[in-house]
């Protein structure tokens, strides 16, 4: 049976950790831009219009915050790795998205969305690898799993495993545009959000 959607609502968007609302326990959502993560932020919550879906990817370069019905938040921090964002954002990017990362108090998980299809990237390699070396915890979330054909399905699992140093079985595969593996990724917020 389905799970419930997450019951969330926008809060505020901010540039800077120290403008961000206390809501209690928080779990956040970064990827490169084009990943999939307003896609399947609009899945969890089975809502169209939350997050933006884009087709100028980019675009969205603040940290978005949502409030979750039963307590926590969660939090969707701006896409990474992509060439057209002006250079001032590019640059700005890794010291407002680190010092998230680092100083806010609330976050419990990270989870780190990479291309099912494509993915990871080189980008996403050194994401996970300052993730690891700084002691943030994190989940890697594979996206698009509909675009990887069933024929297929074991060997790319083994290989984004392998590219993110990782265990097949530590990976989450979802589909935002099937549902497959929504249900399981709505469990693993509400444990988060719950802690
Ligand atoms: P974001 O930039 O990471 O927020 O990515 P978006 O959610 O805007 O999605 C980027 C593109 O990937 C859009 O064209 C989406 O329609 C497509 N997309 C997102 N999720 C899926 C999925 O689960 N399956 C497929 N086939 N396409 C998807």
């Amino acid at each position: 049976m389905a799970s419930d959607p997450l019951r969330l609502t926008f809060v505020q968007s901010a540039t800077r950790t120290r403008d961000l609302p206390e809501l209690g326990p928080e779990v956040s959502f970064v990827g490169r831009s084009n990943v999939g993560k307003s896609s399947l932020i609009n899945a969890l919550a089975r809502q169209r219009q939350l997050a933006r879906v884009s087709n100028t990817p980019g675009r969205t370069q603040l940290i978005n915050v949502f409030s979750h019905s039963d307590g926590g938040a969660v939090v969707d921090l701006p896409g990474y790795g992509y060439a057209k964002v002006p250079g001032r954002v590019r640059k700005d990017w890794p010291e407002m998205i680190e010092g998230y990362l680092l100083d806010r108090e609330t976050l419990v998980m990270v989870f780190v969305l990479v291309d099912g299809e494509i993915g990871p990237t080189p980008l996403d390699v050194q994401m996970l690898e300052w993730l690891r070396y700084n002691d943030v915890p994190h989940t890697v979330v594979a996206t698009k799993s509909d675009k990887v054909k069933s024929s297929k399905r074991q060997r790319r699992k083994r290989d984004l495993a392998e590219g993110c140093m990782l265990e097949t079985g530590d990976i989450v595969w979802v589909s935002a545009a099937k549902g497959d593996g929504i249900d399981r990724l709505r469990d693993l917020v509400r444990v988060h959000l719950a802690q």
